[in-house]
């Protein structure tokens, strides 16, 4: 379905954003991968699939960077068709005691970054299609793009804030071929939500199942995590023609937790 578009994928080399970069590549997208950590392995997953794949080493802090690699993808690929802005970081503290440069790198992270990427690769999508306009940007939001929890102050904040960007990003092109919407999560056991499982079951002096158990009994009614391979088909979904007209939703993957 996807075969000769390329997508770039924010922070793609581990989690939610692999998930999805993998389901855009098994429908023959190309795929610029992005972010820190392995990323031989991402490659060779995608590149198994098929499909050409490159990485760009962008700090999603730095617009710079960002810039960087949008022109790097369409040197490689000749275009940005898909934009998915997936990098992202989490930090959990109450306000009075929140590092201040914590609060800033992920307002850069989690926010500031899908503006620079959105911002850049427009131009493109809106000349695609013999001046039609063509393009799926898609922002990795969060249930805390829907609701608040304690000690999340600025994930919260950036979350509400790509949701409203996605709003505004939909309503500009609204006319057009580009669509954008947002993905909000539940828990994904992926090594952000590790990190939170180890320090509640060291803080409890419990196992790290029970820490598990407690996680999702408190937010998750389906007591299960959404999967990345989930999150990545409904990506397929917004790139595909019966997403044509679905423009500015926050769609919750999120096994009941904003239902309550
Ligand atoms: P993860 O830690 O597995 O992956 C994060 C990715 O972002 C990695 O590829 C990492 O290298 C990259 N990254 C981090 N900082 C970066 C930077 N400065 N520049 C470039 N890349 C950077 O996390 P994940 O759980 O897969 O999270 C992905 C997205 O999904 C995030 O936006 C997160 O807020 C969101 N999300 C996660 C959950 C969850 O339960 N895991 C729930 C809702 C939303």
């Amino acid at each position: 379905m996807l075969k000769g578009k390329t997508a770039l994928v924010t922070g793609s080399t581990s989690g939610i954003g692999l998930g999805i970069a993998l389901a855009l590549a098994r429908q023959g997208a190309n795929i610029m991968l992005n972010g820190f950590g392995d990323i031989q392995g991402p490659k060779s997953e995608v590149a198994a699939l098929g499909v050409q794949v490159d990485h760009h080493g962008a700090d999603m802090s730095r617009a710079s960077d960002i810039e960087d690699m949008v022109n790097a993808t369409k040197a490689r690929f000749g275009s940005v068709d898909i934009l998915v802005n997936n990098a992202g970081i989490q930090h959990v503290s109450r306000i009075e005691n929140f590092p201040v440069e914590r609060w800033d790198a992920i307002i850069a992270i989690n926010l500031t970054s899908a503006f620079h990427t959105t911002r850049l690769v427009l131009p493109g999508m809106l000349a695609a299609n013999n001046g039609q306009g063509w393009g799926r940007i898609i922002n990795v939001a969060s249930v805390h793009g829907l609701v608040g929890s304690a000690e999340k102050s600025a994930y919260v904040a950036a979350k509400h804030g790509i949701v409203g960007l996605t709003k505004v990003t939909a309503l500009e092109n609204a006319t057009t071929g580009v669509t954008c919407n947002a993905i909000c999560p539940g828990w994904v056991l992926t090594p952000l939500v590790q990190k939170q499982v180890d320090a509640r079951a060291a803080a409890g002096n419990i196992s790290n199942a029970d820490a598990t158990r407690q996680l999702l009994a408190e937010k998750e009614p389906s007591l299960q995590f959404t999967t990345p391979e989930e999150l990545g088909d409904l990506a397929v979904f917004f790139c595909s023609p019966a997403g044509n007209n679905v423009r500015g939703v926050a769609w919750n993957m999120d096994g009941g937790w904003a239902a309550q």
